[in-house]
């Protein structure tokens, strides 16, 4: 069975392998927005054309099933995988992690639909610096506020805003060390999307043991009628490997 692995996240990384070693034939697909990506021998990198591009790739390549493990936040290639696979026939699961949405801190945070609104809701804070953790393709709806310290995985040199400092760092981070950079940096406000997952989650309770306010942007709306998962066992046994 040949599948089409829609990719970009440690958990499409884990079941990459998971679902190699069930022996499916598995094409990862990656977007290429990191020189890591880039370089991935193993992945086909590069988007697909929109949804007629995917559908064509679908029907082209023989997929028999396609499973979306993209993070949350990419919305297009979630909606356009739902749309092309629904046009040729393909079938479709999405592995997803679950969001911090039952995550104990939750209710004392801000939730915001996006990050023009977690802009807003960081003016709300008063002068200070803030930590973003929203991702490098997020930072322009921030441009206009003046003391930042974004934390991106990777900086492609872009020009940085006056007052505003990258901070170029990939997880598992651990509590002691969130600690000591809200401290260190003197951070009055913490934003972070709902990503869900264990390797960012220790900020979040660094903030709340220094009592730093947390603004949360959602998730985007999932593509709806899609069958959704929060493991790979859920998958294989989906594709009827398990
Ligand atoms: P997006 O806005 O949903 O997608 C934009 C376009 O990028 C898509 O229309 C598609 O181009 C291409 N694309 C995205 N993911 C692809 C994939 N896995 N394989 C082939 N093409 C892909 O995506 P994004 O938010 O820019 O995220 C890009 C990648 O980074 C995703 O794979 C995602 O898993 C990963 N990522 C995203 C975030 C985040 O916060 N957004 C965080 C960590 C990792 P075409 O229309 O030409 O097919």
């Amino acid at each position: 069975m040949r599948v089409l692995l829609l990719g970009g996240t440690s958990d499409a990384r884990d079941l990459a392998e998971v679902l190699r070693a069930a022996d499916l034939e598995v094409i990862e697909s990656l977007a290429g927005r990191t020189a890591e990506a880039r370089a991935s021998e193993q992945a086909r990198v590069g988007g697909f054309g929109g949804v007629a591009g995917l559908a064509n790739y679908l029907q082209i390549g023989r997929v028999d099933a396609v499973v979306d493990a993209t993070h949350p936040f990419a919305a297009t290639i979630s909606g356009n995988a739902a749309a092309a696979c629904r046009s040729v026939g393909v079938r479709l699961i999405r592995l997803e992690r679950p969001g911090w949405t039952a995550h104990p801190w939750q209710a004392s945070w801000t939730w915001v639909p996006d990050h023009e609104a977690a802009a807003q809701a960081v003016g709300c804070l008063g002068p200070g610096r803030v930590l973003l953790t929203v991702g490098r393709q997020s930072l322009d709806a921030y441009a206009g506020l003046p003391d930042v310290v974004a934390r991106v995985a990777e900086w492609q040199g872009d020009p940085v805003p006056t007052g505003w400092r990258i901070l170029e760092d990939r997880g598992p981070f651990e509590l002691a060390e969130e600690i000591a950079l809200l401290r260190t940096e003197q951070v009055i406000g913490l934003v972070s999307k709902d990503s869900g997952g264990e390797q960012t989650a220790a900020k979040l309770d660094a903030a709340h043991s220094l009592g730093v306010p947390v603004i949360m942007v959602q998730r985007p709306e999932a593509p709806r009628g899609v069958l959704r998962v929060a493991t790979s066992d859920a998958v294989l046994a989906w594709l009827g490997a398990a």
